[in-house]
Parts: C-alpha cells; structure tokens; sequence
C-alpha cells in the first residue's frame, strides 16, 4: 500500500509550476524544468537549463498524485534521462541538437575504449558556442541499448578477437536497440522549429527523422582517435556505416 502523505501546500504549488504532462501512446512523459545548471565546461562555468523526465503509465494533471508515487518506487534503482538547454532555445532560429547515449565507462571514468566522454563535452561546447542548442543524455542506451552488465560481457568479447558488433549479436541482442521517442517528445515540448544534428551516425539520423524529428542538417563530431580505440572505431565505420569523413573516426553516438 502507498504510503498516504500530506504534502505541504506550498511545496506542491512549487513543483506544479515546473511540471509538463507530454502524453504518449503508452502512458505519459513528466517533465520538470528548466532548472538552472552552471556546469564547468573546459574551466569557465556556463550556464544550462536542465529537464529531466519520467515515464508514467498513468495520465494525470494532477501532479500531486505522481510526486505522491515517487518515494514508493525506488527510482534510484532505473535511470532518467535529462536534457542539458542553452540560449533562448525556444524561438532562435537555429538550434544544435545531440543526442548522447548514456556511456558509463566513456563519459563518467574517461575510457578510451569509446570515445563518448570526448563527444559529450565536445558537443556541449559547440552547443554554448552555436548559442543555442540541446544535449539529450539518454539513460536507457548504455552499449548501444544493451546496458551495462551485458556491456561488460561484450567487452570480454572484444577482448577476445570480436569486434563491437558480433560481440552485441554474440549474446542474443541485436546490434542497435536505441529507441529516441520520448526524447523526440522532449524536444518538440521544447522547441517547435527545426533542429541541426550533432552526429556522425547517419543511422542514429534515419532513426530520429522516422520518428518525426524536424532535421535541418546533420554535423560531424569527430576526434580523440587512440590506439585504444582505433580497431573500434573502425568497426563502427566498416560495419555500422558511420561517415569517416573528418581526420578521424566515430563511435555509436
Ligand atoms: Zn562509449
């Protein structure tokens, strides 16, 4: 049984503000925002607008009864995904957009397996200086949709002689399970005109453009080519048809 509580009148109305019902065919996207966030991009300090989102089956105006769920549900336990906003979003007619895939070992430990962590903050500084733009960081996209365990397993598969695809198909996934349509919904909450995309991955591109998103142009994100990288990268080029187009190469984002 859920706890019954009784929120304090002023700290509803606070939250309510800052809240966004978004239906979706399955339920709703609940989202809470903007919230000032001045982050340290390579030593100045800028500042975002950050969202966060939660999936719900339950479609209701009524705020109150979601945060009245939140404590009984362990959320700590799943990840949400958040969106990171600069400049005046809403109505430039111009807008840099990207759209990163959670990478634990890339974007939070450095690794140079991937190059993911050099991507996120290359993409947040084209972004600040484009003046206007987005970067979604999707939660559920660990190792292309595989999560992060199972990454774990493929990267002992690689270790072993298996490039980064076979070793997704090796354990029973298929190469590329990453599903962009809440975060579509996000945006278009956000923003009504067209977007220019940050990626190198023309597929990530046809996904985006089958769900709906309103693409403009697409712009590489290239660099950070190492040799502890390099085979993998490669693989992303020859298999998962990424663009080589700049000095280096590419990753799953
Ligand atoms: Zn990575």
């Amino acid at each position: 049984m859920p706890t019954v509580k009784n929120f304090d009148r002023k700290v509803i109305s606070l939250l309510q503000e800052k809240i966004q019902l978004i239906q979706s065919e399955e339920g709703a996207v609940y989202l809470v925002g903007p919230i000032k966030l001045p982050v340290n991009l390579f030593g100045e300090t800028v500042e975002f607008n950050w969202y966060c989102w939660l999936n719900c089956k339950e479609v209701t105006e009524d705020f109150e009864r979601i945060i009245a769920k939140l404590s009984d549900i362990n959320l700590a336990e799943f990840q949400q995904s958040s969106v990171l906003v600069y400049g005046d979003f809403p109505h430039t007619e111009q807008a840099l957009i990207r759209f990163h895939s959670i990478c634990h070992t890339g974007d939070i430990f450095g690794s140079k397996r991937c190059d993911c962590g050099y991507q996120l903050k290359q993409s947040m500084k084209h972004i600040v200086e484009h003046g206007s733009g987005a970067l979604f960081y999707l939660a559920n996209h660990e190792g292309r949709g595989i999560g992060l365990f199972s990454k774990a397993l493929a990267y002992i598969l690689q270790e072993n002689g298996y490039d980064t695809v076979d070793a997704n198909l090796q354990l029973g996934f298929v190469d590329d399970s990453r599903d962009y349509s809440d975060a579509i919904k996000v945006l278009k909450a956000l923003r009504s005109k067209p977007v220019t995309l940050l990626t190198n991955n023309p597929k990530k591109l046809d996904a985006l453009l089958e769900a709906g998103l309103d693409v403009d142009d697409r712009v590489p994100l290239w660099g950070d080519v190492s040799e502890y990288n390099e085979k993998y990268l490669k693989t992303k080029i020859v298999r998962a048809g990424h663009l080589n187009e700049g000095e280096g190469c590419c990753d799953n984002n």
